[in-house]
């Protein structure tokens, strides 16, 4: 058998390293270049117990198992670590001293207060995003998988409509069955299959050179800034010795090639000049990396994970918003598990059967050029 795995994003990649895992043939197809779009440029911050109380309980919780597993089991190095994460308060306008409960690393503006432990090593942790995706398809091709540049442009499909392989740059490409993990381009698969829309959500990121003193660990930052307004930036430092900041969204529309995303043109020095107004040398360190991606949503929350209505051997795995790095794991376990075996018995996929949703219309589908 052969599985044709739309995308090489972390979600592609881990699709691919499970299947080969059990001996089965995994071609991933990727346009751009793995890891270039949101699996690599996300924060790469995992939590046990964040998504409780959802849907997505039983998925996270399985993931942040296998994320601790595969850092054992692979001989590569994508800076998994286990870190204390922490609630902070700033603002550049009036004194939050109220919200303080504990004491502030040193690091941050004086009179940032920190309201609350929200993770210890037990529950929360990292993984370089990039390196995570790259490790896991290099894991795949070694225990078989391949990788194919290319864009795909079509599902094939029998008379009878079942799958038997993708159009990659117009040539048909033979397979038994086909996984949808283009991320927020997964939307560009509703033209092929029955699957309800997936939105791109754009965010902006910098990279900078500066490892905070002393012991690290992840902050979410609710701040006011100088203009008034609330930001919620997230900051995680990383063992490579350097830090990284995200928190600014847009409304830019997805572009249809992955390669043509970037800052938007103000987002970069925004986000800079945001930082500096909770952590002062942070915001003032070398930017290593300036950039924006899109993540995956669906219209109610949850990813889509499972196999599309009425087409045999055509799945989907996408729609993991914010939690794409976390649950990448346990979904690409549970989309081996479902091609091979017909179910996933680590997880429960029901709550993210695509049916639950109504499919978009072909012809719905529009796309900036
Ligand atoms: C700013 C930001 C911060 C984040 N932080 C975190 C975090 O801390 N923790 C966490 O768990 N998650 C986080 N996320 C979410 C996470 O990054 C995403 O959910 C995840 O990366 C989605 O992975 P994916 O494989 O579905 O999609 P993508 O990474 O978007 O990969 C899709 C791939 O499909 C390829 N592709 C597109 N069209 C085609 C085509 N026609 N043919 C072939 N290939 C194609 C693209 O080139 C791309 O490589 C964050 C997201 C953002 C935006």
């Amino acid at each position: 058998m052969r599985v044709l795995i739309c995308g090489g994003g972390v979600i592609g990649a881990a699709c691919a390293y499970f299947l080969a895992e059990r001996g089965i043939e995994a071609m991933v197809i990727e346009r751009t270049g793995i890891a270039n779009a949101a699996s690599g440029k996300s924060g790469g911050f995992l939590a046990l117990d964040w998504c409780d109380g959802s849907a997505a309980e039983p998925l996270a919780r399985r993931s942040f198992a296998l994320h601790a597993e595969l850092a054992d089991r692979i001989d590569d190095d994508w800076g998994y670590r286990r870190i204390d994460t922490i609630g902070v308060v700033a603002s550049a306008r009036r004194d939050v001293g109220f919200y303080r409960k504990l004491p502030a690393p040193g690091w941050l503006a004086e009179g940032a207060a920190v309201h609350a432990r929200l993770g210890t090593a037990e529950t929360t942790a990292q993984v370089a995003p990039a390196a995570f995706t790259g490790a896991l398809m290099r894991a795949a091709i070694a225990r078989g998988a391949r990788l194919m540049m290319g864009t795909v442009t079509g599902v094939a499909r029998d008379a009878d409509g079942a799958v038997r392989g993708v159009m990659v740059d117009g040539q048909e490409v033979a397979g038994d069955a086909v996984v949808i993990a283009m991320g927020p381009w997964s939307v560009m698969a509703s033209r092929w299959l029955p699957l309800p829309a997936v939105y791109g959500l754009k965010g902006h990121s910098l990279v900078f050179r500066y490892a905070p003193a002393p012991a690290p660990c992840a902050l979410f930052v609710e701040l006011e800034t100088e203009a008034g307004t609330l930001a919620s930036p997230e900051v995680f430092p990383r063992p490579d010795g350097t830090t990284y900041v995200c928190g600014l969204s847009s409304k830019a529309p997805l572009p249809v090639d992955p390669a043509a995303v970037a800052p938007d043109d103000d987002g970069s020095a925004r986000l800079r000049a945001m930082t500096a107004q909770f952590a002062p040398d942070l915001g003032g360190a070398d930017v290593l990396s300036a950039q924006a991606c899109y993540r995956p949503v669906v219209e109610d929350g949850l990813p889509l994970i499972g196999a599309v209505p009425g087409v045999a051997g055509a799945y989907v795995a996408t729609g993991h918003s914010v939690w794409g790095m976390l649950n990448g794991p346990a979904t690409g376990e549970a989309i081996a598990a479902l091609i091979a075996d017909g179910e996933s018995r680590a997880v429960d996929l029901s709550p993210f059967d695509p049916a639950r949703l109504p499919a978009l219309d072909a012809g719905e589908v529009q796309v900036v050029t």
